[in-house]
């Protein structure tokens, strides 16, 4: 059976090693010119996605990476003198078993694991599915599969070509996000350092493996608003707007806007398809039930969808039918719970008012303090927020056959 993959970042790499390992061909096509490293971000890896990595043999180069920020300091708008936190502990208290990693590393890791069994096509795009899956793309000649899945991100080509250019299934979770690279030198190497005010937060964090700095900014907006998705220039305008007088440090980082050498923007939005199969064609990760980028641990989702689909269309023998009925009723109540978690967060991350950032602020802080023991075991007593991914059941597949 053969099986066309759109996008090679997290989804897509482990989607097409476990379809390999249980039989299938498998071709990816990815519209970057080469696999992307530059413009990362750090993403976490949570219990069940910890666990997939493992039974993949990635684990140890996967540990061999993490960023290893486990301290910081946030300051209060207004106030001189930040406080130290300890984020080891604050994230202790979320999982049990939890990486947090650049997400190009991790991608590369996967798309190792399995590109020898693989056909990556590199700098393609699908351009057009039929209903029996023949495929035409922008460069290469037309082809004809047996399923197509699209792992190509909140914007999804395969989801705009098969579900239509906005079928009104995003929300809006009131935030935007962006991250710039920056001078190394403008960070220190296991820190994360942020500036936090009514509406906005911006930090600053590097790590062993990085070149550079990341620049990360979340600031609330009531309304979306108006720029074209493709306008750095506009968005960097935006950004400015929106931290104008907050810190001078601050003032320093969006200072090296003109220059960065990568640059994202986004709104947090939140994709609620309440179905995403259509035919032969699927979606996995971030195209099909993205909980909003940076709130509901999406990274994670989108690699325990994979392997689910996966095993899915093993078990079912490739009838595809059957298998996405069955891939989206595994996958419903982790992709349910993980939007609520991401809404709940959206909201508590970036406080609107003074009282509500001194509050994070010294909550952090009293964790920070607090015996590791204790901070995990009161967290415990939570499996519905930010503990869900170490609460999350999945279901397990026989051991496939070599790729
Ligand atoms: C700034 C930021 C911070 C984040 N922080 C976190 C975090 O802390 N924790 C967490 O869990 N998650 C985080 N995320 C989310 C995380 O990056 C994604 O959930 C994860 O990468 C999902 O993987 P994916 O493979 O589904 O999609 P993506 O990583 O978005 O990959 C999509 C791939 O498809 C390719 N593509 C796009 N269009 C086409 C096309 N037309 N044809 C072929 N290929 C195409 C892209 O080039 C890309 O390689 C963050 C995201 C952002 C943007």
């Amino acid at each position: 059976m053969r099986v066309l993959i759109s996008g090679a970042s997290i989804a897509g790499p482990v989607l097409a090693y476990w379809l390999t390992r249980h039989g299938f061909d498998v071709t990816v096509v990815e519209r970057a010119p080469q696999l992307r490293k530059t413009g990362g971000h750090a993403v976490d890896l949570f219990r069940p996605a910890m666990e997939i990595s493992e039974k993949m043999g990635v684990l140890p180069r996967i540990e061999a990476l993490v960023t290893g920020t486990d301290t910081g300091t946030i300051c209060r708008e207004g106030t001189r003198r930040p406080v130290r936190i300890d984020i080891t502990k604050a994230v202790g208290a979320v999982s049990d078993r939890h990486v947090e990693i650049m997400r190009d590393d991790l991608s590369e890791a996967y798309y190792d694991a399995g590109r020898d069994d693989v056909e990556y096509i590199f700098g393609d795009s699908i351009t057009a599915i039929s209903p029996e899956a023949e495929v035409t793309f922008e460069h290469a000649p037309p082809r004809g599969f047996d399923v197509v899945v699209g792992a190509d991100g909140l914007h999804s080509n395969v989801r705009r070509l098969v579900f239509g250019e906005d079928a009104g299934h995003t929300q809006f979770l009131g935030g935007y996000l962006a991250v710039e690279s920056v001078p190394k030198t403008l960070a220190r190497d296991g820190e994360m350092n942020s500036h936090i005010g009514a509406g906005r937060l911006a930090a600053i964090y590097t790590a062993r493996p990085l070149e550079d700095a990341r620049a990360l900014f979340m600031f609330r907006s009531k309304e979306e608003l108006e720029y074209h998705y493709r306008d750095v220039v506009r968005q960097m305008e935006l950004l400015r707007e929106a931290f104008a007088g907050m810190h001078e440090t601050v003032d320093g980082w969006l200072d090296e806007l003109g220059r960065a050498p990568t640059f994202y923007f986004d709104s947090i939005t939140q994709l609620q398809l309440d179905t995403w199969s259509r035919g032969r064609v699927t979606l996995v990760g971030d195209a099909g039930y993205c909980p909003g980028p940076a709130v509901g641990g999406s990274t994670s989702i989108a690699v325990l969808g994979a392997y689910i689909l996966a095993g899915e269309l093993a078990q079912a023998n490739g009838d595809y039918t059957r298998a996405f009925a069955a891939y989206e009723r595994e996958m419903s109540e982790p992709v349910r719970r993980s939007r609520a978690m991401a809404r709940g967060i959206a909201k508590g991350l970036i406080p609107n008012s003074r009282a509500g950032v001194w509050a994070l602020t010294r909550g952090a802080q009293l964790i920070s303090m607090l015996p590791a023991s204790l901070t995990k075991a009161a967290a415990k007593l939570n499996t519905k927020g930010v503990r869900l991914y170490d609460s999350m059941h999945y279901r397990e597949y026989s051991t496939p056959v070599a790729g």
